[in-house]
């Protein structure tokens, strides 16, 4: 299986979506935003020092998070192919990705990004917020990472679409999660044909 790269604003369902094409496919999934929260319930130092980003809704700096995501890579079992979901969200990040999978000789597979209004995206997380009590769910941390996204993440769409690999699947248009979870199955099997 080609490698997927899980791209979307905060609420738009990286996470859900990533999981279910991992379960269909048998891939590995690589969600940094679990990684970093084990961290953090582990008090290891790394864990200290993501909380303090993590909490106030900005990134953890792409020097720290390249390096988390090579040895998270590394530790997949090989061969099967990876779903990143949440990395990259730095035009930085997308380079050293690119990079990192290059010297192991694989590459970045294709990009699924996730197309959600923003009215819709702050209910969601404002629910989430409710049910999972996720610490970076409030209001106002939830509004920085939007700020967050627009800024920093969102021009990654560009540079994915440079690279000839930017899927787009809009809820819009889909309606339902299983709409949107069929055209991903489909183009997922073209592109692996
Ligand atoms: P997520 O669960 O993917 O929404 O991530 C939750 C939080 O973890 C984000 O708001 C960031 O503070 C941090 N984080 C996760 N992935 C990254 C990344 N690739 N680069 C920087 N920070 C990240």
């Amino acid at each position: 299986m080609k490698n997927i790269i899980i791209f979307g604003a905060p609420g738009s369902g990286k996470g859900t979506y990533s999981a279910e094409i991992a379960e269909r496919y048998g891939m590995g999934h690589i969600s940094t935003g679990d990684v970093l929260r084990g961290e953090i319930k582990n008090e290891t130092e790394l864990g200290k020092i993501a909380k303090s980003y993590i909490d106030k809704g900005q990134l953890i700096p792409d020097e720290l998070m390249i390096d988390i995501l090579a040895k998270t890579y590394d530790a997949q079992p090989a061969g099967r192919g990876v779903i990143f979901d949440g990395f990259p969200r730095t035009i930085a990040q997308a380079e050293a990705l690119k990079k990192m999978l290059a010297e192991r000789g694989h590459n970045l597979g294709m990009m699924i990004e996730l197309i959600v209004s923003e009215e819709v995206l702050m209910a969601r997380l404002l629910r989430r917020a409710q049910i999972e009590g996720r610490a970076d769910d409030n209001e106002e941390t939830i509004r920085n990472r939007f700020a967050v996204y627009h800024s920093q993440t969102e021009p990654l769409s560009k540079w994915f679409e440079a690279e000839g690999i930017r899927h787009t699947f809009d809820w819009g248009i889909c309606k339902t999660k299983e709409g949107m979870l069929e055209a991903i199955f489909e183009e997922i099997e073209k592109q692996n044909k």
